[in-house]
């Protein structure tokens, strides 16, 4: 695996795969790596033919109160994991190399961007949606991977490509998890053990809102309501927790078709997600 810092090196690395007609992956990360991470990894290793793994902590789309200072980061061991997942190329480039003096173009997302993590972290998606368009042009994949945990993300991501007409297939991929059922994810890093235990209270509530659904329940308001209840033994309160279509993450009031149960909550000192996609036949 060759690590690659600049955008220059990066598209000298690619010209010959692309010339010989070969197929390009890339898994868009910000590092930490965790099964979540590699899962991907593994993915675009059995579909593409020459896999890149970007991992850059992309600071516009961190708030000033967030936690862009503190996020974790390792290179040393992240490339040893990327290596170990059969990845080709790491690009890990400076902020400066992604946002050079003078930087003053941006992506701005419409209504995909407004509900859930939108309205808790303002600006969050259209730092998202600049970067990962800046990524897509520097690399060119047939295919990019990206995890079913940030759902939000991956629903725009598939709105920017189409929308500004990048050739690109986005395939989303399930979300791990530990076995409790916590989603992995970077920030499970800063869990103390009595907050890790507590941060099952998300999946908790995801598993209440399919045993209701299962079970018959159609109103939303009633699903919400069992699902928050789960997380009260834990201490937990969602900052949202939602019932919403599956494409435009409209509310819904009634459980129909496809619909995606989304929520947030804030677990000690970590801000945790997480979501399930429920399937009902249709029936009222
Ligand atoms: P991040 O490094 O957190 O920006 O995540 C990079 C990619 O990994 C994103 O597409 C995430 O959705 C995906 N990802 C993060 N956690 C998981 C997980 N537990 N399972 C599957 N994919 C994940």
């Amino acid at each position: 695996m060759k690590t690659i810092r600049t955008i220059a090196e990066l598209r000298a690395a690619l010209a010959p795969a692309r010339r010989d007609g070969r197929t390009i992956g890339l898994v868009p990360t910000m590092g930490a790596f965790h099964a979540g991470h590699v899962s991907l990894m593994q993915r675009a290793r059995e579909t593409t033919d020459l896999v890149v793994v970007s991992l850059f902590v992309n600071p516009t789309q961190f708030a000033p109160t967030e936690d862009l200072s503190a996020y974790p980061r390792d290179e040393a061991r992240d490339a040893e994991i990327a290596a170990g997942a059969g990845v080709d190329v790491l690009f890990a480039p400076p902020v400066d190399e992604l946002y050079p003096d003078g930087f003053q173009t941006t992506v701005q997302v419409g209504a995909l961007a407004e509900p859930l993590e939108g309205l808790q972290r303002p600006g969050h998606f259209d730092g998202v949606a600049t970067v990962v368009t800046k990524l897509l042009s520097m690399v060119g994949p047939d295919v990019a991977f990206f995890g079913q945990k940030d759902v939000q993300q991956a629903l725009i991501v598939r709105r920017v490509v189409r929308d500004l007409d990048i050739p690109v297939r986005i395939e989303v991929c399930p979300t791990v998890r530990e076995p409790d059922g916590l989603a992995m994810s970077s920030r499970n890093a800063y869990l103390p053990p009595a907050d890790r235990e507590r941060a099952v209270a998300l999946r908790r509530a995801l598993d209440v809102a399919e045993t209701a659904v299962a079970a018959g329940e159609r109103d939303a308001s009633a699903v919400v309501a069992a699902a928050r209840g789960a997380m009260d033994p834990y201490g937990v309160e969602p900052e949202y927790l939602a019932l919403v279509c599956a494409d435009t993450l409209a509310p819904v009031d009634r459980v129909n078709g496809q619909v995606l149960v989304a929520l947030a909550a804030r677990v000690g000192p970590a801000r945790l997600i997480d979501n399930t996609l429920i399937q009902t036949n249709g029936r009222p």
